[in-house]
C-alpha cells in the first residue's frame, strides 16, 4: 500500500462523530474528509459542529452586520450566464450605463442612511476603457472619503485587462491608486471549469479568477469569496471549490469573509433546474465553515434566503448578517429577493441571544454614535416610506 492508499484508509477509517468532533476542535478537513461529511446528509450533527467553529473563532458576545448600497452600474455584458437574469447585450434597448449624476445621488442616500460602503458591480461591458473607472474611482474617493468602494468582481477585472491591453497587475495598481477599496468575490459560482464552461460562455475560468485575487491580495488589497451552488455541479465540485479558496487563503491570507447561496432558476437559461431549498443552503453554509478553517468570517445570505432562514444561518456556521443591501438588482431580476429592514435584522440577531453590532467590511465595529444615527434615519425611512404608499 502506497502512502496516498494508507492516508485514504486512515480517513475512511475515521467515523463522521470523530471527524465533527476534531474538526470543532480545529482540525483540517482532507478533500476526501469533506466529501464524506457532504454525502452523509448528518444536518444536525454538522450544524452543530459549524456552531462550536463559529463559536470558537468568533467568542465575543455580539454578531455583526454591514450597511451598504448595490450599485449595478451597467447591465451590458459581453459574456453570457445561464444563471443570470440581468445582462443586456451592449445592443439591447433595456442595457444602460448609470450616469454620474444619478451613481452619486445613491451613494449620498447611502450615507443618510448610515451606511459605509457602496458594492459597485456591473456586466462586463465590452467598451468601456480603464480610464471611465479610474475616473469614477477618483470622483467618489474625493466626494464620499468616508465611503469604501468595494467594486468590481474578477471577471470585470478580468475583462479590463482585455479591453486595455493589460495585465492583471497593471489594472489593479491603477484602480487601487484611484481609490478601490477592496474587491467583491462575485462571479465566482463554482472554481471548476468542467462546471463553469458549462453554464458561462466568455468569462473567467477558474485559475484566472483566483488569480485577480491572489494579485490583489499581493497588492495589500482585501476580499471576498463567494460561491453559487445547487445547479449543474457535484457535491465533490462543491468541495474543490472550497479547496481552491483555503489553498489560496493559505498563500495569502487576503479573504475577510465568505458567502454562499443557493442558484436562483426563475428567468434564468436554466429554469428547468429545481431550485435548492433551506436544507441544502444550511447544509452546505455549514460545511463550508467546517472546512474554511482560515477564512474569519462567513456572511448569512438572507437576501436569497429571507429572514427565518437567514437567522438560522448564524447557528449553521456564519457569524455576520451581511449587508442591508438597500439595493439589489441582480437576485432581484432572477425574481427571488427578500428584503429586510434594519430592525428586523437585528432583532433576528438579538433573538438568539446576541448583540447586533453595525460593522465595516474589514470587520471592525462601528462607533457606537453613528450605529444608532443608523438605526434612527432607517427607522424614519421606513417611516417616510410606509406613510407613501
Ligand atoms: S452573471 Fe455577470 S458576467 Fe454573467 S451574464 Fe450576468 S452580468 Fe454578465
Amino acid at each position: 500500500m502506497n502512502m496516498s492508499q494508507t492516508i485514504q484508509t486512515v480517513s475512511a477509517n475515521r467515523s463522521i462523530p470523530w471527524l465533527l468532533d476534531a474538526v470543532a476542535d480545529g482540525y483540517r478537513l482532507s478533500r476526501e474528509e469533506g466529501l464524506r461529511l457532504m454525502e452523509s446528509h448528518e444536518f444536525v450533527a454538522v450544524g452543530q459542529a459549524a456552531g462550536r467553529v463559529t463559536t470558537r473563532m468568533h467568542p465575543e458576545s455580539y454578531r455583526t452586520y454591514n450597511i451598504d448600497r448595490n450599485i449595478n452600474y451597467t447591465n451590458i455584458c459581453s459574456a453570457v450566464c445561464d444563471f443570470c437574469a440581468f445582462y443586456r447585450t451592449i445592443k439591447s434597448p433595456e442595457g444602460y450605463v448609470l450616469d454620474r449624476e444619478s451613481l452619486f445621488q445613491k451613494v449620498e442616500q447611502t450615507i443618510a442612511l448610515g451606511g459605509n460602503q457602496i458594492l459597485m458591480q456591473g456586466g462586463m461591458h465590452p467598451k468601456l476603457k480603464l480610464d471611465w473607472y479610474t475616473d469614477l474611482l477618483s470622483e467618489l474617493r474625493s466626494r464620499y472619503p468616508q465611503i469604501n468602494l468595494h467594486a468590481f468582481s474578477p471577471p470585470e477585472i478580468y475583462q479590463f485587462t482585455k479591453v486595455n491591453r493589460l495585465s492583471v497587475r497593471e489594472v489593479l495598481t491603477e484602480l487601487k491608486s484611484a481609490g478601490l477599496g477592496s474587491l467583491p468575490g462575485g462571479g465566482g459560482e463554482i472554481l471548476v471549469d468542467r462546471v463553469r464552461k458549462k453554464i458561462t460562455r466568455g468569462k473567467v475560468l477558474s485559475d484566472d479568477w483566483l488569480e485577480v485575487m491572489r494579485v490583489w491580495h499581493e497588492l495589500g488589497g482585501r476580499s471576498s469569496a463567494t460561491m453559487m451552488f445547487g445547479h449543474v455541479e457535484t457535491l465533490a465540485e462543491r468541495i474543490e471549490h472550497l479547496e481552491r479558496l483555503r489553498q489560496l487563503q493559505d498563500e495569502t491570507g487576503g479573504f475577510t469573509a465568505y458567502i454562499c447561496w443557493t442558484f436562483r432558476p426563475e428567468n434564468t437559461g436554466l429554469s428547468h433546474l429545481p431550485a435548492k431549498g433551506a436544507y441544502e443552503y444550511l447544509y452546505t453554509q455549514a460545511i463550508s465553515r467546517l472546512y474554511l478553517d482560515n477564512i474569519p468570517n462567513i456572511q448569512s445570505s438572507w437576501v436569497t434566503q429571507g429572514l427565518n432562514v437567514g437567522q438560522l444561518a448564524l447557528l449553521y456556521g456564519a457569524n455576520d448578517m451581511g449587508s442591508l443591501m438597500i439595493e439589489e438588482n441582480v437576485v432581484a431580476e432572477a425574481g427571488t429577493v427578500h428584503f429586510l429592514t434594519l430592525d428586523q435584522i437585528r432583532a433576528s440577531i438579538e433573538e438568539l441571544g446576541f448583540e447586533a453590532r453595525q460593522r465595516d467590511v474589514f470587520y471592525n465595529l462601528v462607533p457606537k454614535e453613528l450605529e444608532q444615527f443608523a438605526i434612527d434615519a432607517n427607522r424614519a425611512a421606513c417611516k417616510a416610506n410606509s406613510g407613501s404608499t
